[in-house]
C-alpha cells in the first residue's frame, strides 16, 4: 500500500511472533514490505523473555539475567494473514510463527516449537506421524446482559453475526474451521477447527486464539480463553485430540476387533499418558486458576484415567460416526481433557507426545481405564483400578512434574531450568489472592 500525506495511510506491518511458555504470543513487526528479505536472519529476541510469567515480570532466578542474544526465526509456511473483518477500517493481522534460534542459528532449547518440532521428528523415526485438533472454550465479555439458555440458539444469536465473521476468518487464513457453537456456560463459545498435522496443530491453536480476539475487537468486545472466568462459572477447557498414522497415513490408533476399538500401539500410548499424567498437568493446566477446573464434575478430569466417551476421563475415546458409510479408522481418536489456554499449545503438546512415546517404546499395558465417574469409586476402588488423583493445585503439581524424573529427562535442562524459575515467580504473585483475584486477573491476561 502506498502511502503520501494527501492519502494517510497506516504501513502495512507483518508481526514475527513466538508464543512463549506461558501460552502468550508475543513479537516484533516490521514494513511488510521488507518480509521477504528479513526471513532469512529474523528479528532480535532476548532469552530473559522466556522467563515472562503473564503478570509480565521475568522471574528473578531466571538463568538467563541480562544476557544474550536470540533470533525469532519465522517460518514461512506459517503465515497468518486475515485481511477483512467486520470493522472493515481495522488494521489487517498479519504474522508468521518463529522459533527461536541462537545468532548461528542453532536451535535454542528453551524455545516450546523447537521442542514440539523434535518431538514430531522422533515420531517420525518411529514411522508415525502425528495429527492433532485443539478445541477451544471462551467467554465473550461485552454482550448484551440478557439471559440465553445454555447451548442455546439465542445464546448464538445474541452474538449477531460474530460466529460467521470469525468463522470466515478462521477460513480464510487456513484453519479450516468446523463448528462455532453456543456453550453451557453464560456468554461461553466453543470454536472448533479440523486436525491437521505436526507444528501447525498447535500454531493452529494459536491462530485460533488470535483471530478470535481479533474478530471480538472488532465487535467492541472481548473473548477470554481463562480456565475459569468467575468462581462457579462453566469452565473453559482445549481439549486435545490426537491421533497417529503411519508415514504413508495408515491410521494406527484403531482396530476394529479390539474392545473399545483400541489398538495394541494406542493402549501403550494412552498408558504412557496416564503414567505421567499427574506431572504433565504441570505443562498443560500450569496455572493456579487451571486448578480451580480441574475438579470432579466439571467435565474437565479430576483423575488420571481413560474411558470411552466419559467426559469425566482425564483421556477420553472419541466416538466414531458411522452414519453414512464414513469410515472409522481415520476418525478414531484420544481426546486428552486436563489442558487449557493457560498452557502453550507446543509446550503441551509436545509433553503430551512425549509420555505417549514413552509408553509405546516401553509397551506398558494399559490400566486405570473406567467407564463410571471416577469420583463415584471409593479409594480401594481407584486404587485397585490403578486411578490417580490429578493434582490439586499449581505447587503440587509442579513437585509431581519435579519427581518425575523419566519424563523431565525428556526435557531440555533449560527450558525445565527456566520453566520452574518462571512458575515459581508466578505461585509467588498468585499465593496471596482470593479466587475472585485469581479469575478476575487471569481472564485479562487469557
Ligand atoms: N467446559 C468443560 C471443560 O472445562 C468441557 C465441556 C465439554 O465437554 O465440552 O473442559
Ligand atoms: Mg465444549
Amino acid at each position: 500500500m502506498s502511502q503520501n500525506n494527501n492519502n494517510p495511510a497506516p504501513m502495512r506491518l507483518t508481526s514475527f511472533v513466538t508464543t512463549d511458555l506461558c501460552g502468550i504470543t508475543r513479537g516484533r513487526s516490521l514494513p511488510e514490505s521488507e518480509v521477504a528479505e528479513q526471513l532469512v536472519t529474523g528479528c532480535g529476541w532476548v532469552p530473559a523473555n522466556s522467563a515472562l510469567t503473564p503478570q509480565d515480570i521475568i522471574a528473578d532466578d531466571n538463568p538467563w539475567g541480562s544476557h544474550g542474544d536470540l533470533r525469532l526465526l519465522p517460518d514461512p509456511s506459517s503465515r497468518v494473514r486475515l485481511e477483512y473483518g467486520p470493522d472493515a477500517q481495522a488494521a489487517q493481522l498479519d504474522y508468521l510463527h518463529g522459533d527461536l534460534v541462537t545468532t548461528t542459528g542453532a536451535p535454542w532449547p528453551v524455545c516450546p516449537r523447537t521442542l514440539l518440532r523434535e518431538e514430531i521428528a522422533r515420531y517420525r523415526e518411529l514411522d508415525l506421524q502425528v495429527t492433532a485438533a485443539f478445541e477451544h472454550e471462551f467467554n465473550l465479555l461485552g454482550l448484551a446482559d440478557e439471559h440465553a439458555a445454555a447451548f442455546s440458539l439465542q445464546a448464538q444469536r445474541q452474538t449477531g453475526n460474530f460466529g460467521g465473521w470469525l468463522m470466515s476468518a478462521l477460513e480464510q487464513i487456513g484453519a479450516e474451521p468446523e463448528m462455532f457453537l453456543p456453550e453451557y456456560g453464560r456468554n461461553q463459545y466453543e470454536v472448533t477447527c479440523r486436525p491437521t498435522q505436526g507444528v501447525a496443530a498447535a500454531d493452529r491453536a494459536v491462530n485460533v486464539r488470535e483471530v478470535t480476539r481479533e474478530i471480538a475487537r472488532q465487535f467492541g468486545w472481548r473473548s477470554t480463553f481463562t480456565p475459569l472466568l468467575a468462581p462457579g462459572a462453566v469452565t473453559n477447557g482445549v481439549h486435545l485430540h490426537l491421533s497417529l498414522q503411519r508415514l504413508d497415513g495408515t491410521p494406527v490408533f484403531y482396530d476394529e476387533a479390539a474392545p473399545s476399538n483400541l489398538s495394541k500401539l494406542a493402549e501403550h500410548w494412552a498408558a504412557g499418558v496416564l503414567r505421567h499424567l499427574p506431572a504433565l498437568c504441570a505443562l498443560t493446566a500450569p496455572t493456579a486458576v487451571s486448578y480451580l477446573r480441574l475438579k470432579p464434575h466439571h467435565w474437565s478430569a479430576a483423575y488420571a484415567c481413560l474411558g470411552l466417551r466419559n467426559r469425566e476421563a482425564a483421556l477420553r475415546i472419541c466416538p466414531v460416526v458411522e452414519i453414512g458409510g464414513k469410515p472409522k479408522a481415520r476418525q478414531f481418536n484420544l481426546e486428552f481433557r486436563p489442558m487449557d489456554a493457560t498452557a502453550s499449545p507446543h509446550l503441551a503438546m509436545a509433553a503430551v507426545l512425549i509420555a505417549g512415546r514413552l509408553g509405546m517404546q516401553q509397551e506398558l499395558p494399559l490400566s486405570a481405564v473406567t467407564d463410571v465417574d471416577p469420583h463415584s469409586l471409593s479409594d480401594a476402588q481407584r486404587e485397585e483400578l490403578g486411578i490417580k488423583s490429578l493434582p490439586g493445585s499449581l505447587e503440587e503439581a509442579q513437585r509431581l512434574l519435579l519427581a518425575d524424573s523419566e519424563l523431565c529427562a525428556q526435557l531440555p535442562p533449560a527450558l525445565l531450568q527456566t520453566y520452574v524459575s518462571m512458575k515459581r515467580q508466578e505461585q509467588a504473585l498468585t499465593r496471596e489472592l482470593s479466587e475472585e483475584q485469581l479469575c478476575e486477573s487471569y481472564a485479562k491476561f487469557y
